[in-house]
C-alpha cells in the first residue's frame, strides 16, 4: 500500500539567498517535487536535492499564469502517490501569498502540511535601504496593504491615512499614482517621506525616496517587484550617508549591492 506523502510550504525570503531559514532550507532538501513561483529567487534551489523535479508555476502581474487550482490539484496529487512536495513562494508564504488557501486545499484532502516561514519582504525590503519598519517615537504600528484585490476594489485610503505609522504596500507598483493621491486625500500630508524599493535586497535593488505627492511622478520606469514604504521611518533610509531626504528631497539608486560584505565598513573607513 503506498503512503500519502506530505506539503510542505515554504517561504523562499525576498530575494537575497542568504535570507532563507534553515528550516527552510532543511525543507527543501526534502521534497520530491517543487512547485515553484517566480517570484522566488531560483538561487535557493541550490538546496534542493539534485533529482528533484521542479516545477514552475509564476504568475506575474500582467503575465499568463498558472491557474491556482491546478497547482492546488497537482499539489494534491503528487502527495497522494507518496511524495514530499514542497510549494517554494517569495517572502513569507502567508503574507499574501496564497499559502492559506493551499493548506486548507491540501488539508481537506487529507494531506499533512508544514510550514516554513519566510523574511517578508514587507520587513527585509525596507531594511535593505536601513529604514525600520517600525522605530520608537517615528511609528508605533506598520500595516501590510496590498494594492490589489479579488474584486479591484481600492484600499480604504482615509483609514490607512488615519492609522498613520509605517504604511507597506505590496503590489502597488502599477497604483502608485492612486495610492499616493488616495493617501493625500485621506488625510496623509503630501509631504509625508515616501519610498519606492525596486528588486530588494538584490543585485539590481533600485529605490526612490521622495514625498508623497510627488513619489508616483519620481519612481516612473521602475520595474518591479517593488514595495512602496509610507511614512516617517522613511527619513531613515541610510541614516549617516548624508542622504536624508529631508535634506535632499529626492534620490534615486540605482543598482546597488546589498549582498552582505563583512569588510564593507572597514574598507570605507
Ligand atoms: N509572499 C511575499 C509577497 C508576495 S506578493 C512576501 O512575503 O514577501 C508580491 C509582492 O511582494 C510584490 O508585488 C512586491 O510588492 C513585493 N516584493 C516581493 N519581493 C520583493 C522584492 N525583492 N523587492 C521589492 N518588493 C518585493
Amino acid at each position: 500500500m503506498k503512503t500519502t506523502g506530505k506539503a510542505w510550504l515554504i517561504g523562499a525570503g525576498p530575494g537575497d539567498p542568504e535570507l532563507l531559514t534553515l528550516k527552510a532550507v532543511r525543507a527543501l532538501g526534502e521534497c520530491d517535487v517543487l512547485f515553484v513561483d517566480d517570484l522566488a529567487n531560483p538561487a535557493v534551489l541550490a538546496h534542493a536535492r539534485y533529482d528533484a523535479r521542479r516545477i514552475a508555476v509564476g504568475k506575474r502581474a500582467g503575465c499568463r499564469s498558472t491557474p491556482q487550482e491546478f497547482i492546488e490539484r497537482s499539489m494534491v496529487h503528487e502527495a497522494r502517490s507518496g511524495l514530499t512536495v514542497g510549494r517554494v513562494k517569495g517572502g513569507d508564504p502567508f503574507v499574501f501569498g496564497r499559502g492559506g488557501e493551499e493548506m486548507l486545499a491540501l488539508r481537506a484532502a487529507g494531506i499533512e502540511v508544514e510550514i516554513a516561514s519566510g523574511v517578508t519582504a514587507g520587513c527585509a525590503v525596507p531594511a535593505a535601504l536601513g529604514i525600520p519598519v517600525t522605530h520608537r517615537d517615528v511609528a508605533r504600528s506598520v500595516t501590510f496593504v496590498t494594492a490589489h484585490t479579488r474584486d479591484g476594489e481600492a484600499p480604504d485610503y482615509a483609514a490607512l491615512a488615519r492609522v498613520g505609522g509605517t504604511l507597506v504596500f505590496y503590489m502597488g507598483l502599477g497604483a502608485l499614482d492612486e495610492i499616493s493621491a488616495g493617501l493625500v486625500a485621506g488625510g496623509l500630508p503630501g509631504t509625508t517621506p515616501a519610498c519606492v524599493v525596486s528588486q530588494g535586497t538584490l543585485p539590481r535593488q533600485a529605490s526612490v525616496v521622495s514625498p508623497l505627492d510627488r513619489i508616483a511622478l519620481d519612481a516612473k520606469g521602475l520595474p518591479g517587484p517593488a514595495l512602496i514604504v509610507v511614512g516617517d521611518v522613511v527619513n531613515l533610509a541610510n541614516r549617516g550617508q548624508g542622504r536624508n531626504i529631508s535634506e535632499i528631497g529626492v534620490r534615486v539608486e540605482i543598482s546597488r549591492y546589498f549582498y552582505p560584505d563583512p569588510d564593507f565598513d572597514r574598507r570605507r573607513a
